[in-house]
């Protein structure tokens, strides 16, 4: 099912009678079937967002779609939504039987397919053997599981996850991401994933909205929004090791760096930020048409890859080379980086500008 927000707008008013926009106009459809990764830095209206579509916080203006519904005004309870919680949520007193099969004591669901349905969202989600045990006695990444099939159980329209791995340790994240996106994609739920980890929206979701101070950033494919960064905040907000940006001038259709021609470019004089990711970054070679000469001030070994550090335009910056191209007492290089890498965002409105 579709889900479409329609310059959703949420501002709380504190008792001093203070605004704050917790989310600015967001407009988005989520195509059917999408696990979409919502992204972005602490306060920047993630849960907000979430806790709307649910029906737990009441929009300020603005309206929620369910397919053709309009779900704006209708009670959380009627939405058929499934919500996970970073803190799991499970009754403790309850077996994870009952704890699944809860949400369809309210339903009119016939009892022996209510018992099937636990059956099957246990066997999904992996728990199948758990079922007569108290959720004291799973480890965190099974509670989880649990959360997850109690969601699911009751069929609902879109799946909400808000930050469900964090209190996971880093192994069981990374399996636990594999087993959302391999739940997801055999159900074929509509679903927001809430997350400020970077690396995790990247490695789990279809698509990816980046919010910062409520305001939509991009929404896009990982891959398409890491490559194509729409902005200086997404560019810096994706990677790690963070993209090198520094300011530059345009001078005669030539993007000047360290006083030197680095390549020509058909944009007015001017000066704009310019950002290089440190992996897009090659040793140069004689027909390279970009060369930057460096100082190399440190050097760091990772695997297949190289990391070194050094000064640019009065920067610090790192690029991550071939280990073949630098030996420990490698005191220079000649770097290349092909000139759609080269990223150029506007000074004002810090959005990228297409020069290639
Ligand atoms: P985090 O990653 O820290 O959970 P978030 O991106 O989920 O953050 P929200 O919890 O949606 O952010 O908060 C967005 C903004 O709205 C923040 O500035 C927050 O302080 C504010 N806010 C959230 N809930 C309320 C509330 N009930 N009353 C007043 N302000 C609120």
């Amino acid at each position: 099912m579709e889900l479409r927000l329609e310059n959703l707008t949420k501002i709380f008013t504190n008792k001093t009678g203070t605004d704050t926009t917790a989310v600015d106009n967001l407009d988005i459809t989520i195509e059917s079937g999408t696990l979409v990764g919502l992204l972005g830095p602490s306060g920047c209206g993630k849960s907000t967002t979430l806790f709307m579509i649910a029906g737990l916080v009441k929009p300020t203006s603005g309206k929620i779609y369910f397919g053709d519904d309009d779900v704006t005004r209708l009670a959380a309870e009627k939405r058929g939504i499934g919500l996970v919680f970073q803190n799991y949520a499970l009754y403790p007193h309850m077996t994870v039987y009952k704890n699944i099969l809860f949400p369809l004591e309210n339903m009119d669901v016939a009892r022996d397919e209510a018992i099937q349905r636990v059956k099957d969202m246990a066997n999904l989600v992996g728990i199948g053997e758990l079922l007569d045990r108290k959720p004291a006695q799973l480890s965190g990444g099974q509670q989880q599981r649990v959360a997850i099939a109690r969601a699911l159980v009751k069929r609902p329209r879109v799946l909400l996850l808000d930050e469900p791995l964090s209190n996971l340790d880093a192994r069981l994240r990374l399996q636990m991401r594999e087993e959302i996106k391999r739940i997801q994609r055999e159900t074929g739920i509509t679903t927001i994933f809430v997350t400020h980890d970077q690396e995790e929206a990247m490695s789990i979701s279809d698509k990816m909205v980046v919010l910062d101070f409520g305001v939509q950033q991009q929404y896009a494919g990982p891959q398409q929004m890491y490559n194509n960064p729409g902005n200086l905040f997404v560019a810096k907000f994706l990677g790690n090791p963070p993209i090198n940006t520094f300011e530059a001038k345009i001078d005669k259709k030539h993007l000047i760096i360290n006083e030197q021609k680095l390549m020509k470019v058909d944009l007015p004089d001017g000066t704009y930020d310019i950002g290089m990711r440190p992996e897009n970054f090659r040793a140069a070679s004689s027909d390279s048409k970009i060369k930057i000469e460096v100082d190399i001030k440190e050097i760091f070994h990772i695997g297949r890859d190289t990391m070194i550090h050094f000064e640019f335009n009065n920067q610090n910056m790192r690029a991550l080379v071939d280990s073949e191209a630098v030996t420990d007492k490698s005191k220079k290089i000649d770097l290349t980086i092909k000139k759609e890498r080269v990223y150029i965002f506007d000074k004002k409105t810090g959005k990228v500008i297409d020069h290639a």
